[in-house]
């Protein structure tokens, strides 16, 4: 399939509207209602990793900018202007590249001709990538024109560093932070391309591919094209995890549910696997402690989250998961792993200290909070006072109170006065109870049973009769 007019599937499919951009939804939306309200502003800076469509955009908002035909807020593609945009030799549009053009010679072009009118379109447009390669002198040549643009002059910049970027700058311009694109973004985007390609491709390994462009669309269809001309059309996990030196989506999963039973054994034989057929063990922890993440997303906010980066295959694992270990267990095994991550910055060895955080992880994963067991002892307190009358329930520890009121209706109790206070309903269930000696204890426990044989002797005299103050 591959012949002399193969177009590189990046190229091919990069997106030629804002409608077709993925993952920057905030951007495109605060763009296209700038362009609708006429409140184009006279810079912008798209700050953003690699590969997630900066340069992209930028030429896309260009074309909006001067489409002879817009359709609403979208360029046609078909005009004069847009084709010659996209071609990238429009009088009007220049593009400069300040990784390779850094100098004050480099902008000098763009200052002598940003004052003469456009040729054929409606807007001078400027865009400048890696603009903080700018050396300071390129920069302070071109602030005198950030000033005071003339009204047909637009500036785009785009970087990957947007701190290197002097607050001068950033201060004239419109700032945009373009995200890393989700996952499961990614994954739809890739099965789009392989449908309109004619590609079949497992839907874990176009999973893979993703997981290893890390939030790029143009890496992923790079790989995505790599792996085309490598297995020709058809496309399976393993190829895809080989390039990148992943591990599987099941043998992730297997790990966590290692970590999530406590079963030590699993967790050694997992990293002893990973490691020696040479997986990069860094990436492993930080897409274990993506899937933790996402474990603690789908308890709180149930599989439909928006924040879910996950595919549908994934979502079951994960729900699955998520029923059977509580919340609060969840949360302190991603704390665990999320510690671990960091420490792995600085350690010689790798395996060790995953291994033994995994392990200590998998202790977490299996010992009950203290929240649990809270809960456990209200629960308890709770059926002991339901207990029918004349049973033993454990007395509850309280603070002396205001003494205990005989009701209006029970004039008959003689033992009231000087008994202690009964309780027949749960106790409070904010307070702890507080540890008291075996012996005060198990007095206070015949104390109840002697007042009960008591009262049970007295006719007309309940248990009920003496409430609590
Ligand atoms: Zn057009």
């Amino acid at each position: 399939m591959a012949d002399s007019t193969h177009i590189a599937l990046p190229l091919k499919y990069r997106p030629m509207t804002f409608d077709d951009v993925v993952g920057q939804e905030h951007v495109v939306r605060t763009l296209r209602h700038a362009i609708e309200a006429g409140r184009v502003a006279n810079a912008y800076l798209f700050i953003g990793p690699r590969g997630i469509g900066k340069t992209t955009l930028s030429r896309i908002f260009a074309k909006a900018l001067n489409c002879q035909n817009p359709k609403g807020v979208e360029p046609c593609g078909g005009c004069v202007n847009c084709r010659e945009i996209a071609a990238g030799r429009s009088l009007d549009v220049t593009e400069l590249d300040a990784a390779s053009h850094n100098k004050v010679e480099d902008v000098r072009p763009i200052i002598e001709s940003v004052e003469f009118k456009p040729a054929t379109s409606k807007y001078k447009i400027y865009i400048i990538d890696e603009c903080h390669m700018l050396s300071n002198a390129a920069w302070n040549a071109l602030l005198k024109t950030l000033e005071e643009p003339p009204p047909h002059a637009r500036f785009i910049f785009a970087t990957t560093e947007g701190d290197k970027v002097l607050p001068t700058i950033i201060s004239r311009c419109q700032r945009f932070d373009l995200r890393r694109i989700q996952t499961n973004d990614i994954v739809s985007r890739l099965k789009h391309v392989c449908e309109c390609e004619g590609i079949t491709a497992e839907e874990d390994a176009l999973l893979a591919i993703a997981r290893g462009a890390e939030g790029g669309m143009r890496d992923a269809l790079s790989s995505l094209d790599q792996l085309i001309s490598f297995r020709g059309d058809r496309v399976t996990e393993e190829d895809a995890l080989g390039i990148f030196g992943l591990v599987s989506r099941a043998a992730l999963e297997n790990l966590a549910n290692a970590i999530l039973s406590g079963d030590t054994a699993a967790i050694l034989s997992s990293i002893e696997m990973f490691d020696s057929s040479g997986k990069n063990m860094r990436r492993i922890a930080g897409e274990l402690l993506q899937h933790f993440r996402n474990l603690v997303v789908v308890q709180a906010l149930g599989p439909k989250a928006k924040s879910l980066t996950a595919t549908p295959e994934q979502v079951k694992t994960l729900v699955e998961q998520a029923g059977r270990v509580s919340a609060a267990r969840v949360f302190r095994v991603c704390d665990q792993i999320a510690e671990m991550e960091d420490r792995l910055r600085y350690v010689l060895s790798v395996r060790t200290l995953i291994e033994m955080s995994l392990i200590r992880a998998s202790r977490i994963a299996t010992t009950a909070t203290v929240e649990e067991l809270m809960k456990a002892v209200q629960e308890l307190r709770g059926q002991m006072a339901s207990l029918p009358p004349g049973q033993v329930a454990e007395r509850p520890q309280r603070e002396p109170s205001a003494p205990p009121q005989r009701e209006p209706s029970a004039p008959s109790a003689p033992v009231a006065p000087s008994a202690p206070p009964r309780c027949e309903t749960p106790p409070p269930a904010s307070e702890p109870p507080r540890a008291a000696p075996v012996d005060a204890r198990r007095q206070a426990i015949l104390d109840d049973a002697k007042l009960n044989s008591i009262l049970s002797a007295m006719p007309g005299a309940t248990i009920t009769d003496i409430k609590e103050p």
